[in-house]
């Protein structure tokens, strides 16, 4: 079977096209500037160099149509026909509570999931349009909705209720929802796999450690704690955001620099993390570059976020009462053997030994823990599209 995967952003269009049978990427690309003057699509077809096609994509049907058009091409293409594409997978951002796991997409499904719209109100408008317009041009092909949020939906309520009036939850559904669900699943998945661990008794900590970045635990095969929250700034410092702060810091800077509550949280969202620590830049290879040349602020903000992950680390081995799985994922995870390397120093209390030699190894499965190692910790490339395809596949 051949299913689209596809990831829909309010201006941009990912897809991969993923045959099922070897799991292989047939082709993949990403639609930018979808709705701005420039648009343009950036496509690689397996085994052959990446190509460019600029191309007027007003509107998000527009940007579909170029992708399937594409895909069928004779020359780039790699099917026959619009029918050769058997279901079409939606990454969906939040599925609030009321997903609790991938569905087939219907009428219903897409009211529920714009009833999630005010709890990602960037996101989830977006994902919708990416569903209407796929089936606008493909309205006899089955489409899934993959959530960031499902995969958490396990978590117990004393996980996930904040410390507020209970009420606002009742009413308004303020709790921890996380996100980077189908990267937590997949990756601890994968962990159970590569040790030759049965899935539903293993205790792991995912550390998705990207620009965005969070961290999970998985006990038996559930998530019960991650460290995203209502939002995707909670939890870790990132790449441009705080993390978890005081919130009470909020108020406080609104009056200090004379800025409303909406402009501190863009301040929080977007020049925070590592970039507003260091004043450098958001990316570690820059960060990391300007520290080997003894810039101090940008060690700091190394560090800050070193030990934002082993405090988190350290609450995760607590609520599940022992870690027998540390894994690292995402561009930083898979990466960034410095990073993982300090990690893991602060970690010798839970009997983490990492064998440096093995840690130099990146963007592959690996085991990076001595055999000694009480915790085994491993580098796990995450493939939250191979997971949207699977789930995809299941479904229909
Ligand atoms: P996003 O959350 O945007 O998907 P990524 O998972 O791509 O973020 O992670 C971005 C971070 O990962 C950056 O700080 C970058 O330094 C690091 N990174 C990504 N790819 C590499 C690589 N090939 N080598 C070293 N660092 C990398």
């Amino acid at each position: 079977m051949k299913i689209l995967v596809i990831n829909c952003g309010s201006s941009s269009l990912k897809f991969q096209l993923i045959d099922s049978e070897d799991d292989r990427v047939l082709a993949k690309g990403l639609c930018e500037r979808i709705g701005m003057e420039g648009s343009r699509l950036v496509y690689t077809k397996a085994g052959c160099d990446k190509i460019v096609i600029e191309s007027e994509m007003p509107e998000h049907t527009k940007a579909v149509r170029l992708v399937i058009n594409t895909l069928t091409d004779e020359e780039n293409g790699v099917i026959k026909s619009l029918n050769d594409i058997d279901a079409v997978g939606h990454r969906i951002v939040h599925g609030g509570e009321k997903f609790s796991k991938s569905v087939l997409v219907d009428e219903d499904v897409i009211k529920a999931i714009e009833e999630c719209n005010d709890l990602a109100p960037l996101h989830n408008p977006a994902n919708l349009i990416g569903i209407r317009a796929c089936q606008e041009l493909m309205p006899d092909t089955k489409m899934v909705a993959v959530f960031d949020t499902a995969f958490h939906q396990t978590m117990p309520s004393k996980a996930f209720l904040y410390g507020i009036p209970y009420d606002y939850y009742e009413k308004y559904k303020v709790r921890r929802y996380g996100f980077h669900g189908t990267s937590h699943s997949y990756v601890s998945d994968r962990t159970a796999k590569i040790l030759e661990k049965p899935y539903d008794k293993l205790k792991t900590i995912v550390c998705h450690l990207g620009n965005g970045a969070s961290i999970s635990a998985v006990k038996d095969g559930n998530s019960v704690d991650t460290s995203m929250g209502l939002t995707p700034l909670e939890g870790l410092i990132m790449g441009t955001r705080s993390g978890s702060i005081d919130p009470a810091i909020i108020e406080f800077i609104s009056n200090k620099v004379n800025k409303s509550i909406k402009e501190v949280m863009d301040v929080l969202n977007k020049k925070s993390g590592v970039l507003g620590l260091s004043g450098i830049g958001s990316d570690f290879r820059d960060l990391m570059a300007a520290m080997d040349q003894g810039n101090e602020q940008a060690r700091i903000a190394i560090d800050c976020f070193c030990y934002q992950v082993v405090r988190y680390i350290g609450a995760y081995a607590a609520v599940m009462n022992g870690v027998d799985a540390i894994a690292f994922t995402a561009g930083l995870g898979e990466n960034n053997s410095y990073i993982r390397e300090q990690i893991c120093s602060y970690l010798t209390y839970l009997g983490v030994e990492i064998d440096s030699e093995k840690n130099k190894i990146n963007g592959t499965e690996t085991v990076i823990s001595t055999d000694a190692s009480k915790v085994k910790v491993l580098v796990v490339p995450t493939n939250e599209e191979l997971k949207i395809a699977k789930e995809t596949l299941q479904l229909i």
